[in-house]
């Protein structure tokens, strides 16, 4: 099977193409740093099926950050059949950076200039024959958003496979040109020769490439010298770089027409100067988030989880009728009308608002407002000594803790990117949002919004804390100082966040029937049976009673001493959604979980829930990130009692105000 790899910087449509090209859904966003890992899909190219890899977003192809090595192993190793080099049409400049580099690897490359309509919009004109011209390799305007060109893409892309790699046309001036061909005669003739070359000439590290050296070192370095004197240029790595961009310069004033609107500001500006500006950024933010958990959590979302609930009651109603009339056996009849059904179409109920909440935060997303929100934070975090780059993962980690853990590579060092993977699992997960909504619903009817937005809000500033604490202690940085990229604001497509919010629901669904669904039979299970094996007459002698029981004294100080509660939070540890489902089955129902809590013990119980250790996925993941298991077990016990501290605070501190 033939290969093609996607390539191009972030936010110049890659997922988008990725999606259009394979049929599949990923998860998009109009932010630098979605797309960490590689993914995989297939499509169509010369009427057989090949393989797309999409690789995560660059720059360049220097190895300073974890996701250009990686595009760069990949490149190097596996020599895809075609790259595919997709720019971003209103950036082409920078983008064509990049194209330079992919060119010099001795593989053939098609650009994809994306973003057609909007370049449209701009009233400019691109004219592909003379951009391909210069470059030498096919160029296919085209918008991934609208299909428009995309058809044109794959034939070129299959054009290209049977053509071969290109010879290099690009010429650059004398200078670099000379000292660019003479360090390719030091190495032995190989594809991607051209692509050494360059690397040596600018002193980037790429032994990990080409394993130990070749020898001409000494050459090397002769004609490094002189080129750096030639260009009068600090070091020969910008003196490449400002070739490179020279001769980009000259070829986008060739093949694409300026602005016609001249200097005036873009619409995207003009909607900046508002969105961002001093007084009105942080009010609107906020009026954004809590007018998405209103209509979330407020009417129309707890309309539609009604709605839910009412189905699901129905349908064990009926399946236990169907059951009794085939004479099964009465504790079969209660495992799947109590255990299976009860505790699933407890948590299933709350299907409706998580996809809401990630259809509008998809929305967002896409439309370009993230990325200022993530902007907006990054002035505030720095106050607290933290940068924006972090501030992308842990948006993640609101959806989930696993992704966002492993977004955590995008930031700068080493120390930032750990004392991110340890900040990320107090953000809220999605997988948390059914016992909120529970406990809320229960407790405070009226005010769920209001609960939930505090909760979330209650992360977020343990999060921020610990930041701060952890930041001047266990994970000292002095590398600050990052720009984030402000993508051009966008319409969001409603179809793409759709499909993300259907990703999620999809995800939470499959949770549902495999996990979850194991974990409640479990439940019900050691429910039912005593120590001994036998079943278990009352609820008191059961298995399930003695685990809850001998944890349930450690959290008498938090107000919830019962088993169920902390049998609930156990079962937490393998699904965050177990915990809602198992305090609705071991409770047997919302009633009981009001007669067991008061609202104070119930708020103690959230905060706990919202603080405490992430499922046993995301914990696998944050020791992989480490790359310690050491770091991992601080991280876990660090949560715990932060947790516990809190839930603590808030239940003790009620008390003594006379909740
Ligand atoms: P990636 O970071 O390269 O994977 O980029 P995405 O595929 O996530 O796209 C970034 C943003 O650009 C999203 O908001 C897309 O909806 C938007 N986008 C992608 N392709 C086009 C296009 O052809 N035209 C327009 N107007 N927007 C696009
Ligand atoms: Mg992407």
């Amino acid at each position: 099977m033939k290969k093609a790899a996607l390539i191009g910087n972030p936010n110049s449509g890659k997922t988008t193409l990725f999606n259009r090209l394979t049929g599949s859904r990923q998860h998009t966003g109009n932010w630098a740093g979605v797309t960490v890992e590689k993914k995989e899909g297939v499509f169509t190219l010369a009427g057989e099926e090949a393989a797309l890899v999409d690789l995560p977003g660059i720059y360049s192809l220097s190895p300073d950050t974890l996701e250009e090595r990686v595009a760069l192993e990949y490149l190097w190793q596996e020599r895809p059949d075609v790259i595919l080099d997709i720019l971003d049409a209103t950036n082409l400049e920078r983008n064509l950076y990049l194209t330079l580099q992919l060119m010099e690897l001795g593989i053939p490359v098609v650009a994809a200039v994306n973003m057609a309509d909007e370049l449209k919009s701009q009233g400019r004109i691109l004219t592909e024959a003379v951009l391909e011209q210069q470059l030498g390799i096919p160029v296919v305007l085209i918008s991934a958003k609208t299909g428009e060109g995309v058809e044109r893409l794959t034939e070129r892309m299959a054009r290209a496979l049977s053509a071969g790699a290109p010879g290099d046309r690009v010429r650059y001036d004398p200078a670099t040109q000379t000292a660019l061909e003479r360090t390719a005669s030091t190495l032995p003739e190989q594809p991607g020769r051209r692509f050494l070359a360059a690397k040596l000439l600018a002193g980037e590290e790429i032994s990990f490439l080409t394993g130990a050296a070749a020898g001409g070192e000494v050459t090397r370095r002769q004609i490094r010298q002189a080129y750096q004197t030639q260009t009068g240029q600090p070091d020969c790595y910008l003196a490449l770089a400002d070739a490179r961009y020279r001769w980009i310069e000259k070829a986008v004033r060739k093949a694409l027409s300026r602005p016609a609107a001249g200097d005036a500001p873009s619409p995207s500006d003009r909607i900046d100067r508002v969105v961002t500006s001093r007084v009105l950024a942080i009010p609107l933010f906020l009026a954004l988030m809590a007018g998405m958990f209103a209509l979330t959590f407020g009417p129309v979302g707890s309309s539609l989880k009604g709605m839910m609930e009412a189905l699901f009651f129905r349908l064990g109603e009926w399946a236990a009728r169907l059951l009794a009339g085939l004479n099964t056996p009465a504790w079969a009849v209660d495992l799947i009308e109590e255990g299976i059904l009860g505790g699933i179409g407890g948590v299933l109920a709350f299907l409706p608002q998580i996809g809401m909440l990630f259809f509008f935060l998809s929305l967002l997303e896409d439309s370009g407002y993230m990325a200022r929100a993530a902007f907006l934070m990054d002035r505030l975090f720095r106050r607290f000594g933290l940068s924006g780059k972090s501030f992308i993962p842990m948006l993640m980690g609101f959806g989930c803790t696993t992704p966002g853990v492993m977004a955590a590579r995008t930031a700068g060092s080493r120390a930032e990117q750990r004392l991110t993977v340890m900040l990320v699992p107090f953000l809220s997960c999605g997988a948390r949002l059914p016992i909120y909504l529970l406990m809320a619903g229960i407790f405070l009817p009226r005010h769920a919004g209001a609960v939930l937005l505090g909760l979330y809000g209650l992360g977020m500033a343990v999060a921020v804390l610990s930041g701060l604490f952890l930041k001047n202690t266990l994970f000292r940085s002095t590398r600050a100082g990052y720009l984030l990229e402000l993508p051009p604001y966008r319409w969001p497509s409603v179809g793409f966040a759709l499909l993300s919010a259907w990703d999620r629901c999809k995800g939470f669904l499959y949770k549902a029937a495999t996990v979850i669904f194991a974990m409640n039979t479990v439940i019900w299970v050691l429910q039912h049976l005593t120590p001994a094996l036998a079943p278990a007459a009352a609820e008191e002698e059961s298995l399930f009673c003695l685990i809850g029981s001998a944890l349930a004294p450690l959290f008498e100080p938090l107000g919830f001493g019962f088993w169920q509660a902390a049998a609930a939070l156990l079962a937490g540890l393998i699904a965050k959604e177990g915990v809602a489902a198992t305090m609705l089955v071991l409770f047997g129902g919302q009633a009981a979980i009001a007669a067991a809590f008061t609202p104070l013990s119930a708020l103690s119980f959230l905060v706990f829930c919202a603080l405490y250790t992430p499922c046993v996925a995301a914990v696998a993941t944050i020791r992989k990130e480490m790359g310690s298991t050491a770091l991992a077990a601080f991280s876990l016990c660090y949560q715990t009692l932060t947790a516990y501290g809190m839930a603590f605070l808030v239940y003790q501190g009620g008390r003594l105000l006379g909740f």
